[in-house]
């Protein structure tokens, strides 16, 4: 479908679908467009930057997009207020969040 982009929500964190990832990323991590249904891009920031680079024939960092989507979703969940430090697995903390 033109234009869909896949989107769930989990913990509490927006995922949109990256189609260069072929995974869920934190939505934070996409560019704005607004021809899409959820107005973000269909590739997350960095996968437009890999793209860049390619374009323009410049060295790709192997290995920095499994760490981007670690670090991601984790200053997310930080800036969500989760202790990812602790002993209280997230989805355990996400429940007490929500009273569930
Ligand atoms: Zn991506």
């Amino acid at each position: 479908m033109k234009g869909f982009v896949r989107y769930k929500v989990e913990d509490g964190v927006e995922f949109c679908w990256c189609s260069g990832h072929k995974e869920y990323l934190p939505c934070e991590g996409f560019g704005a467009n607004s021809r899409n249904k959820n107005g973000k891009h269909n590739y997350c920031k960095e996968c437009v930057k890999m793209n860049d680079r390619k374009q323009k024939g410049e060295p790709i960092p192997f290995g920095t997009v499994n760490q981007f989507v670690e670090n991601q979703k984790n200053n997310i969940l930080k800036n969500l207020g989760y202790d990812l430090e602790g002993d209280v697995s997230i989805h355990q903390q996400f429940l007490k969040k929500h009273k569930l």
